[in-house]
């Protein structure tokens, strides 16, 4: 990596996927799989190109575009587009790499990529969305297509947005085809697709209180960060299972439950309208029966809970505010927001998860936790495919089959590859990072991207 710039997410993301292999069994075990790990961690592909707009006032605008098609060894790239301010090729790689390794742990055949802009939606029109989408989608719409990469939203992309965008490739490729996902309901979009993450990152903690025999959600608090999509979803999966929410956020600060007060699902709908005229939480009525910190994120302010759920942005819990969890009897962690905890605060939950009995605690990585809203977004590929719908029943069942299957395959594999001493809770950040990463570059050396002698891979 020495004559390429800085890459600051990027190394984060690839440093903590290669420490979880180095200190499992896995390298001693197959030593090709190092050939493989060179080879995995550079984009197939990478697409940079200029968004040039027109703004309400007549002026040009002009911003960064970007698509980084990661791997495709599994199945078309898939994965969002972000359009935030902070949106450069070290956030993408990063994303587009943790994206590779996820859709594999959904059992469905996806590649991974990500993209995006430096584009700004906070104070922008609904015509200048409409226009900046158009733009971006005249340049992006020669490199992607339904079986060759299918983007989605992300940070700053919703239904709106991807509506914009899909009409756009509509009206210039001449073609109606699944080549985004989170479409609107009646243009082939998906039931449940805009719940699946944060619904997904519950059923996914479920799995854990079950392992861990430490009950349900039933008369648990619980922390959230974030007020977008994820975290609203996430929130309301926890009130219908009984839980109380008592903390969001936004990129202002937090609103914390003070005494018996917690978030209700009106209050949670009225913030989800909030966000979609993207104001700040402020602007929520209810405000005044929390307590308002600016600038700060819940987890040094929120006091006792039993679970915490990142669901804002990237590196959102410190080493300290993950040492504040810890001290305050947080039972488990998982994150819905990519990279959520700092490498940092990953140790601290990983040192104490080794501890033995009640006070242990466990951690699930965004790659394992938040991957139901890609496999929704899979399953919608699959029902475009077919030009059928399913119903909401159907979608919602075969998504906690994918959280269960996912939780199951990062425990056994962790089990198989990372030695642990009786009475330990598995590590599932090792597991999930193995069982994606055998997945990837097994498929990879089936079909010729990287070749080495050894021990055969398949079934390793
Ligand atoms: P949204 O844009 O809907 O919401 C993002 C939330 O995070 C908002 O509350 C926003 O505050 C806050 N936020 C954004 N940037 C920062 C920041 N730098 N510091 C503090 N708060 C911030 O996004 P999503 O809910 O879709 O995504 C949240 C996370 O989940 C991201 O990490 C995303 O990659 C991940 N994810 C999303 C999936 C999906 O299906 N949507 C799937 C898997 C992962 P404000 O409103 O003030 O901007």
């Amino acid at each position: 990596m020495s004559n390429i710039p800085s890459e600051p997410e990027f190394e984060q993301a690839y440093k903590e996927l290669v420490s979880t292999l180095e200190d499992s069994t896995l390298f001693q075990k197959n030593p090709e799989y190092r050939t493989a790990l060179k080879v995995v961690s550079i984009p197939e592909r990478i697409i940079q190109f200029r968004v040039v707009w027109e703004d309400d006032a007549g002026n040009l605008q002009v911003n960064r575009g970007y698509r980084v098609q990661f791997n495709s060894a599994l199945g078309p790239y898939k994965g969002g587009l972000r359009f935030h301010p902070s949106v450069n090729l070290s956030i993408l790689k990063f994303l587009g790499f943790e994206q590779t390794f996820k859709n594999a742990l959904t059992g469905l055949n996806m590649g991974g990529g990500k993209g995006g802009a430096d584009f700004d939606p906070k104070g922008k029109s609904d015509s200048e969305i409409r226009k900046f989408c158009s733009a971006f989608m005249e340049r992006l719409c020669q490199h992607i297509g339904a079986d060759t990469d299918v983007p989605a939203g992300d940070i700053g992309v919703g239904g709106r947005e991807v509506g914009y965008m899909f009409g756009a490739y509509r009206r210039l490729r001449n073609q109606w085809e699944g080549v985004l996902t989170g479409k609107g309901l009646d243009w082939g979009g998906s039931l449940i697709r805009p719940e699946a993450t944060g619904f997904g990152l519950v059923y996914y903690v479920e799995e854990m209180m079950k392992y861990a025999g430490k009950g349900s959600f039933a008369g648990k608090r619980v922390s959230i960060s974030g007020s977008g999509n994820v975290a609203q979803y996430a929130a309301l999966k926890c009130i219908e299972l009984g839980a109380t929410v008592v903390s969001l956020s936004d990129s202002q600060g937090c609103l914390i439950a003070e005494g018996d007060a917690h978030f209700t699902p009106e209050q949670i709908e009225e913030i989800a309208t909030v966000k979609l005229a993207r104001k700040p939480l402020t602007a929520f009525s209810g405000k005044s029966s929390f307590k308002y910190i600016e600038g700060a994120r819940p987890w040094v302010h929120v006091g006792k809970v039993d679970v915490a759920l990142p669901c804002a942005t990237q590196n959102e819990v410190s080493k300290e505010e993950a040492q504040a969890l810890v001290d305050n009897g947080t039972l488990f962690i998982a994150e819905g927001s990519n990279m959520g905890c700092t490498q940092d605060a990953i140790d601290v939950f990983e040192g104490v998860r080794k501890t033995k009995g009640s006070g242990s605690i466990w951690y699930a990585p965004g790659k394992a936790s938040n991957c139901g809203g890609v496999a929704v977004s899979g399953l919608e590929m699959a029902q475009n495919s077919q030009r059928l719908s399913w119903t909401r029943e159907e979608v919602d069942e075969k998504l906690k089959q994918i959280m269960r299957n996912a939780f199951d395959n990062g425990l056994k594999t962790a089990i198989e590859y990372v030695q642990s001493a009786e009475g330990e809770l598995p590590s599932l950040v090792a597991g999930s990072n193995i069982a994606g990463f055998v997945k990837v570059v097994c498929a990879m050396k089936d079909q010729g991207d990287w070749w080495g002698t050894g021990a055969p891979v398949n079934g390793a």
